[in-house]
């Protein structure tokens, strides 16, 4: 993969990722993964922006956005105090999200990003998009001619 960030900024990058991830979080989808009978998922693969998520076979990234760290706008559970701080802070987040978004797509990934809430609410619902991701993979790869 083309590395369009100097190393310095991608460790920042991948720092503050990891600093945030939440392994329950993660366990909560894993469950909803079977339940959907979705397979074919790896967990924790050094992929640019290490995604939660990834599916090698059909190049889709997964991430489970925590509400708190990336400023959910249905959820706003933002802190009472230093409040210029945090809104610099999850304003930030935002932005790496972004930025993690368009360099996986521009690498010919898909980006699924699943807000923490969802999962609370066991909303199988979220998983749609994903589902109809891995359909199209497949539809395309039988539409491939046969070697
Ligand atoms: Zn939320």
């Amino acid at each position: 993969m083309v590395d369009v960030f100097t190393p310095a900024k991608r460790s920042e990058i991948m720092a503050g990722i990891r600093s945030c991830r939440n392994e329950r979080t993660e366990l909560r989808l894993i469950r909803l993964f079977r339940i959907e009978r979705i397979a074919g998922w790896r967990r924790r693969q050094k992929i640019f922006g290490m995604p939660d998520f990834v599916f090698p076979a059909s190049k889709i990234a997964v991430f489970v956005d925590g509400c708190f760290w990336h400023g959910c706008p249905s959820c706003k559970r933002g802190p009472k105090s230093n409040q210029d701080f945090w809104h610099r802070k999850f304003a930030k987040n935002r932005r790496r999200d972004r930025t993690v978004t368009r360099t996986l797509q521009k690498n010919g990934w898909r980006v699924v990003r699943i807000w923490e809430h969802s999962l609370k609410d066991g909303a199988v619902r979220q998983l749609s998009q994903l589902k109809r991701l891995l359909e199209e993979t497949r539809a395309t790869k039988r539409r491939l001619p046969r070697r």
